[in-house]
This record gives C-alpha cells, structure tokens and sequence, in this order.
C-alpha cells in the first residue's frame, strides 16, 4: 500500500497509512497520506539555519543555474509524474499545462536570473539619487536575502506548477521553501519533489514538503517569513487572519479562486472571426482541467443583440465535449480532481440557478465514457443564462470550480464594465474585439478590477498564449476576491522574496555596499589600463581618464560624410544659428565615437566584445572648437558562467563613461557593456 511521505529536515517521513486518496477516474486508492506527526518547529528551524546557510552559500547567478539543472532532470524524468497526473483527473493537455508548463516557468526563471540578477546576494536597484547639491550624499535601494522561510500553500489543481511558479522565484531569492501541496493530488507534488531532491540540484534544506495539514506550522514563523497561499477565498481570509501572521506582520500573498470574463464587445457579430474566437476562448476555459482553473471564464458578457447567437454557438460546441477517462480515444475532458469537489460543484450549481436559467446540462443523461467511469468525478459542462445581471450576487459571487459558466447580457460599454465589476476582483478577462478604438477605452476602465487583461482578435489569436495561462514574465493575481496578491511578473516575483531597504550615504560607501560603481565615489586609477585586466582582476571603481580632444569643422564634415548624416544642425551655419543652440554642433555618434577613440586600449586584450550600450543621454551640446575628455569606470561585473563560442570562460563588465567638455559639463553619459575573459587556466 502506498503510503506518500513527508520530507522534513532532510528526511523522508511516513510509514503508517491516514487518509486514502482515490483516482479521480474511477475511485481506486492511488496512495494514503501519512499518520506521523510532523515536528513543525523543527521544519521552521532547519530551514531557517541549514537552508539559508546553504543557499546563501551560492549566489543569484548559481541559483539560476542550479534551476536550470533542476528542469533539464525534471523534463528527462517527466513520465513518472505524467502517469500520476492522469488518476487527477486530467487529460494529457491539462498534464502538460501542469507538468510542462511548470518545467516552463523553472526554465524561464533559470534564463530571467542569468539575464537580470546580479553575481553576488545584493539586488541594486537603482538609479542613484543624489540628495545634496555637491553629490557628497546619495540614496539608493538594495534587495536582500530575508534569511527567513517561504511557507507555499497550494491548490489541488495544479500539484506541480502551483508549486513550481512559487519555489522557482522563492529560490533564486536564496529563501528556503515548506510546500504544502492540497492533500487531494498531493501525490503527483510528493512524486516531483522527489525528482527534484534527485535531480542534485536542490541544496540541503532548500525544500521540504508537507503531506496532510498544517498543525502549528503557521505558530512558528517569524517576522522574516513569509507565507503564500493559493485556493478558496475563505481559507485565504482564515490564514492571513491567523493571529501570528498579524502580530508579526508577516507578508502573506493570496491568490484565490475569482469570477473571471469573457467580454464580447458590440462591433463583433456572427459573420467576424472574432466571434468564432471567443466562441472557442469560452469553450477551451469551460472544458481545460474540466473547468477547474482559477482563471476559468465563469462569467461571459455579451452584447443583449448577440445573447441568442452566442447561447446557441456555446450550447452547440459544448455538447460535442466527449467527458470520460483521458486514456479512452475521443475523451476531450477529464474529471473533477475528487469526489468531494464534484459534490461541491453540484451544490454550487443549485445555488446558481436560483438566480439564472440552465441552459446547458444536468439532464441526468450524462455518462462519461470509460471502464469505472460511473465511480469517478465527472460533471458535464453546464451553461446558465442570469438575465439581470445587474443585481449583485448570484453568479457574481458563486464560484462553481468546474466546467460551468453563465450568460449575462449587456447594452452599453459602461454597463458591460459596472457588471465585470460586480466580481469584486478578477484574474483576469477577456475581451474581444475588432476595434482598437473600444480596446482603447475598455481596457483603462477594467483594469481596476481586473490583475490581466487579455484582448483577443484575429492577429493576436495566431499567436496567443489564451486567456487562462499566466505567464512567468507576467504577473499573475487580481485585485478583491482574487486575493489582493501578486505572483510571476518575472523578476518582480524575486523582489517578493527579497527586502527592499533604502540606504543613504557617501557615493564612496554606496559603490561598496551596492558592489556597483557610483558617480562621486573614489575611483582607482593604476599604470594598466583598465582594458588590459582579465575579469577576475578587474575592481569595481577602477577607472581611466583619458587624454583630450578638440573637435574641429573637419571632424563633422568627416563624420557626416563618412555615416551620410548631413543634419542641418551639423550641415547648415544659417539654420543652425536659428536653432535653440545658436552654432553647428558635433553629432552626439561622433562624441560617442570620438570617446571610444579616446578610452580603448587598442591591442589584443581580455576585452572580447562590446555588446551594447545601455542609458545613454547626450546632455550638452558639442560645438566646433569645444575639448572633450573621458572617464571610463568598471561599474558592475556579472559572472553567468558563460564561455566564448570557442570555450574561454568569460563574464560581463558594465562600464560608467562619462564625456566632459573643458568646462567639466557633462556631454554625453552611458553603460558600455563588454565580454571580459577570464585569467587563462
Ligand atoms: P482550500 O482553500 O480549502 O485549500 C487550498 C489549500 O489550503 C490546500 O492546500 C489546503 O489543504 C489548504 N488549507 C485548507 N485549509 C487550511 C488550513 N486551515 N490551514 C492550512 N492550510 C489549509 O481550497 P480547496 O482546494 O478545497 O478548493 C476549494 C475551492 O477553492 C474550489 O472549489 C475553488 O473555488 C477554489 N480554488 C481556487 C484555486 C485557485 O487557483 N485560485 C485553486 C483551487 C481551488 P488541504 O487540501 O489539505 O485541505
């Protein structure tokens, strides 16, 4: 009999068998939660000591090469969580939202780190600001490690992303995570857990899982952890209301289940594409996961004109939906994730129609295809109509989480608006259109009620991602009833996990504390060129000032023959001399050129490419007859672990440069961006 484990402090825990949790198909036992009790203070702190320690131990950019290791195993492996995740209830499309999309969302952390992070524990964020007229005194924000723990409370819809979106960005911010899955499918999360502690990627006390409850786990965290939760709005309300979350302050992001739309706009009738769009759009939402997604369209919102079109297209499409075990040919949706959540979704039906019509379903001639079929949690898609949608309640408060959605007409745009609103907070909606002229001022009026907003018409739909896939480089969550949280968003979700701290100071001391080189600060200057160092012997405020130059009528002329740029500013004295600046002036490429001419070492050298320039600004004009100078200083260095095509390990060097004139104006400003070899083995 199995009997699914706990991984607490390092060790696998569970022999005797609690709760038997059954195949969503047909009822058969797929495993039994475990009896022994799990030491909660013991997780807490472990986690707190051994899993800091260690993840601290690397850095942002050994964290997201580390993920990256860690989804290359879990892809190699994937089968074994595949075969698990069909007694879930899903199909093999809504396995691969759950198990690849969240290998995805590993991978797409793993690049976003290397790209965006930093070498080192420390997030600058700048701009610096200087606070004194002499820029003696600045402030600047720095983001650290909370050296706390991430407790993640998930839902028993997605066991394997849910827990994925969330650790992915918890452990490139080098904070240790306690995963409690929902016990209904926690073993497909038990089974991903374990390939992930194989995958040697995972350092020691980076994760620990919990199967069964909570106990007193909430009790033992400190003002340094921070707790997420996905699922019901009322367990959302109870745990963030725990008396210790609130006497600590400790951060608690939600995000819970939501009455989210589809809007059709009124310039879209039968005879468009965009109607046949939508009409899919609503279909998909109903049926993927059999309707069990937090972003499912639950309310759609049409134009009263097109009521009938839409409930007869929708009544047409949704009866083709074959309903049965995913391994049978032909079944397009799968079942409820238990019987429970079947039964919950019946009642929540019966609610519903108190207040709406039945369109579609609950016959009683429903029969889902497949041996056992009749013992599993299946629900075939039902569509109600609540023709005075502008009564508050009904199916703006309900959440059937199934394959279940209501009709709800509308006459005007702000109508249409005030009713989406009704759902006090949504994941995100729909809309589609044809006209960018309604897009325009919908969107601005939905937003306040809505975390995304997804407008679909024929160009968008060849590509799009569809309305219910939160994407890792998009935030994910909604405002109200969607739980007030925020999750994904890229490197944002990071920041969740890292404290923001404001630091003031002497430009000297914030390049020392930020690792980042900060105008006014103290620069190094030596005999060797700062282009002639290899990465590692490179020191961040090491710096070069050049010698001058005096820009003649020749060098413009020159650079405007030899670009084709004949700008009048450069060109013609007389329009020139009406221009704000009064005089011909040098291009900004040429001072840009001219600057490179002044700063680089020529010869062969550890400085391998020049990939870019980042915020550049060219601030005082450069008129003929004007000296210019430069200063170049090594402003960051980020080691990605990367070589050159031909095997040098190289890294990344960011470099300040600063063009002054003879009166120590400022010219022009920018970030080079170079690839620096390292030392040769
Ligand atoms: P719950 O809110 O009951 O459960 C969500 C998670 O919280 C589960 O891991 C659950 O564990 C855990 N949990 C529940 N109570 C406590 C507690 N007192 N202390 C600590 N943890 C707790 O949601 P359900 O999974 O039961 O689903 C109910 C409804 O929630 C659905 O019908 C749907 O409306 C909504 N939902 C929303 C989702 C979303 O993504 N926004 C996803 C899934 C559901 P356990 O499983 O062990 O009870």
């Amino acid at each position: 009999m199995s009997v699914l484990k706990s991984f607490i402090a390092g060790e696998w825990l569970g022999e005797t068998p609690a709760r038997p949790l059954p195949s969503a198909i047909n009822g058969d036992i797929v495993a039994h939660t475990h009896q022994e009790p799990i030491d909660f203070a013991k997780a807490v702190e472990y986690g707190r000591t051994t899993g800091v320690k260690n993840l601290l131990a690397m850095d942002f950019q050994e964290r997201a090469l580390a993920l990256k290791a860690m989804a290359l195993y879990l892809q190699e492996h994937k089968q074994e969580l595949y075969a698990l995740s069909h007694h879930t209830g899903a199909t093999k499309r809504d396995s691969a939202i759950d198990i690849d999309g969240g290998f995805g969302t590993l991978f797409s952390y793993a690049s976003m780190g290397r790209r965006e992070l930093p070498s080192g524990n420390v997030v600058h964020e700048g701009p610096v600001m200087p606070l004194g007229k002499e820029n003696h005194f600045a402030g600047t924000h720095i983001l650290v490690p909370r050296g706390g723990v991430a407790v993640h409370i998930n839902a028993f819809n997605f066991p394997v992303w849910g827990m994925l979106e969330k650790f992915a960005p918890t452990f490139l911010a080098g904070m240790p995570c306690i995963v409690k899955p929902a016990t209904a499918t926690s073993y497909v999360t038990e089974a991903a857990v374990r390939l992930m502690q194989a995958s040697g990627a995972l350092p020691e006390g980076a994760l620990q899982l919990i199967i069964g409850g909570t106990g007193d786990l909430l009790d033992h965290l400190r003002e340094q952890d921070v707790v997420t939760f996905t699922g019901s709005a009322s367990t959302a309300l109870k745990l963030r209301s725990h008396p210790n979350i609130l006497a600590r302050s400790i951060p608690f992001n939600a995000e819970a289940d939501s009455l989210n739309c589809a809007i059709l706009a009124p310039d879209v009738t039968p005879d468009h594409e965009e109607f046949d769009l939508f009409i899919k759009e609503v279909v998909r939402e109903m049926t993927v996961k059999a309707g069990q997604k937090c972003t499912a369209v639950r309310r759609i919102l049409v134009p009263t004109a097109q009521l009938e079109a839409v409930a007869d297209r929708l009544k047409q499409q949704l009866s083709k939906v074959v309903a049965g075990d995913p391994a049978v040919d032909g079944v397009r949706m799968g079942a409820l994730a238990s019987l429970d959540q079947c039964a919950d979704v019946k009642a929540a039906i019966d609610r519903l129609k108190e207040s709406c019509e039945c369109l579609l379903g609950g016959t009683g001639d429903f029969q889902p295809l497949g041996d056992g079929c009749d013992r599993g949690a299946f629900l075939e898609p039902h569509l109600l109509l609540c023709r005075n949608p502008e009564q508050e309640g009904g199916a703006h408060d309900i959440e059937a989480f199934g394959p279940v959605a209501t009709l709800m007409p509308y006459d005007t745009l702000e109508q249409a608006v005030a009713i989406a609103a009704k759902g006090k907070g949504s994941l995100v909606t729909t809309l589609s259109t044809r006209d960018p002229a309604i897009a325009g001022q919908l969107v601005p009026m939905l937003a306040a009620y809505h975390g995304r907003l997804h407008v679909l018409d024929a160009q968008a739909a060849k590509e799009s991602t569809g309305h219910g896939s939160p994407l890792p480089m998009l935030k994910h969550g909604g405002p109200g009833r969607a739980g007030g949280g925020e999750e994904l968003g890229g490197i944002r979700a990071v920041c969740h996990y890292l404290q923001r701290t404001a630091v003031q100071g002497s430009p000297t001391m914030l390049a020392a504390i930020t690792g980042e080189y900060v105008r006014g600060a103290k620069v190094i200057e030596t005999e060797v060129h700062p282009f002639r160092r290899y990465f590692e012997d490179l020191q961040i405020n090491e710096s070069l000032l050049t010698h001058r130059r005096t820009v003649t009528e020749a060098d413009i002329v020159n650079f405007g023959c030899l670009s084709g740029d004949h700008f009048y500013m450069h060109f013609d004295e007389i329009a020139a001399r009406n221009s704000q600046f009064r005089e011909r002036i040098a291009h900004g490429y040429f001072v840009l050129s001219a600057a490179a001419g002044l700063f680089v070492s020529p010869g062969e050298g550890p400085v391998l490419a020049n990939y870019g320039l980042d915020n550049l600004r060219f601030i005082t004009p450069v008129p003929i007859g004007d000296t210019i100078q430069a200063r170049l200083t090594c402003k960051r260095k980020i080691d990605q672990g990367r070589t050159s095509p031909d095997g040098h390990p190289q890294g990344v060097v960011v470099w300040d440069v600063e063009v002054r004139n003879q009166k120590d104006e400022l010219v022009a400003s920018y970030d080079i961006l170079t690839l620096v070899a390292k030392r040769p083995q």
